[in-house]
């Protein structure tokens, strides 16, 4: 009997076969029927992945079952993969001793919480760590399935730097996007002057301008009384505009929140720290979700804020002589909690609240194909549980890493 043949005269067989190669080689993946925040919200829609990026988004969108692996996203709420801007990816911590330095992040947990795009930066130790060791972490982490980049520079200034200068590192090096953390108002940093901070911030600045990239300079704020001043003295007496900063840790006291609304109403960006423990609340440190919608009622516009987790850093707690009390590890998995916590709990709408980890940090970070669902751009998607908003399945750059919350991809060594 001959062998059923298909519209172009191929067997159905080998018809199949061929679809199934095309398949395999433009890696198309269809997510079918799922509510797409993008972070606008859109509706129900189907979504189509080719290769790393997202190719449609239609109402229906209709392929022979064999060409596209197809995932159904009926109860499920598409948004686009997190990023987290702030990570300790080499580890962090050791203010207690080398026995309290914190170990390196996996990708398995960056995974579990919906991070798909990461920027790593060096901590409070400048010695035992390196911007060699980040820019290999970095690569590591990507090779194992997320996008990643580093920030140059380091706690201490006069800063670290790869190749001698901040703005050679962040012309010449692809992963390097930016500059800090770098220590400020803290008794851990190195008490630079305000002209040092000037010049990092103007290197910064031509840098970033000459490689297309932000050149932005993450600014830690300790608890000490001068907490953005500054960065105020700065923008008000140089050229430098208030864009050129993220300071970081703004909701860890009521007084430094309460200036960072006023350098956000100036158009300043301004980043809060997810990762918390009890006692730093009780202590006046504001829960992230709660300072996002305190901020927002202060009439802040939602685009001049990010969230970032601090994963792996250290978050020491020390008494009021400066003594260490205790140490626990900053998690990345607390960026979309605290977001969930946002919708959930403070009521702010998933819309708004989805911005200050996906669109704003890409804008903010000049990522041009991360942060939002769109033809073109990098297919990074989380899917959420309609019900509980909690995470279902990640894709990174069109790759299934999980899925109904087993991890596929579990990286090297686990
Ligand atoms: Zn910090």
């Amino acid at each position: 009997m001959p062998a059923m043949t298909g519209k172009r005269g191929l067997t159905c067989s080998k018809r199949r076969c061929f679809e199934s190669e095309l398949s395999h080689r433009f890696m198309l993946l269809i997510i079918k029927n799922t509510e797409a925040v993008t972070p606008q919200s859109s509706g129900v829609r189907d979504i189509l992945i080719a290769a790393e990026k997202i190719a449609h988004i239609e109402d229906h969108i209709e392929l022979p079952l064999s060409l596209a692996e197809t995932i159904d996203g009926t109860g499920l709420i598409a948004v686009p993969g997190f990023i987290d801007g702030h990570v300790h990816i080499t580890g962090g911590g050791g203010e207690g001793g080398f026995h309290t330095r914190t170990p390196e992040l996996l990708v398995s947990d960056a995974v579990r919480g919906g991070i798909t795009t990461i920027v790593g930066c060096l901590g409070t130790d400048g010695t035992t760590r390196s911007l060699a060791g980040l820019l290999a972490k970095a690569r590591g982490l990507e090779a194992e399935g997320i996008s990643t980049f580093i920030c140059s520079g380091s706690y201490g200034v006069p800063l670290q730097t790869i190749t001698g200068s901040i703005e050679k590192d962040l012309i010449l090096i692809d992963k390097v996007i930016g500059v800090g953390e770098i220590a400020l108002s803290d008794h851990r940093s190195s008490q630079p002057s305000i002209d040092e901070i000037s010049r990092i911030a103007a290197e910064a600045r031509r840098g970033g301008m000459l490689a297309g990239k932000s050149g932005v300079v993450n600014v830690h704020l300790g608890d000490g009384p001068r907490g953005l001043q500054f960065l105020e003295r700065i923008i008000a007496e140089t050229e430098i505009p208030s864009s050129q900063f993220l300071p970081t840790h703004i909701n860890r006291n009521r007084k430094l929140f309460e200036s960072a609304v006023g350098f956000a109403q100036r158009g300043g960006y301004v980043d809060f720290t997810t990762s918390t423990v009890p006692h730093f609340l009780d202590d006046g440190e504001i829960k992230c979700s709660t300072a996002l919608r305190q901020m927002l009622e202060s009439g802040v516009n939602v685009n001049q804020i990010s969230f970032s987790s601090d994963g792996q850093g250290s978050m020491p707690d020390f008494d009021a002589s400066g003594m260490l009390k205790g140490l626990t590890v900053g998690r990345v998995t607390s960026l979309w909690e605290e977001v969930r916590d946002a919708v959930l709990i403070e009521k702010i709408p998933l819309e708004t609240a989805l911005r200050v980890i996906t669109l704003n940090p890409a804008k903010l970070l000049h990522l041009r194909r991360k942060g939002e669902i769109r033809p073109g751009y990098d297919a990074d998607i989380v899917l959420l549980k309609k019900d509980s908003l909690t995470i279902d399945s990640v894709i990174s750059r069109g790759k299934v890493l999980m899925r109904h919350g087993d991890l596929l991809a579990k990286g090297t060594f686990e």
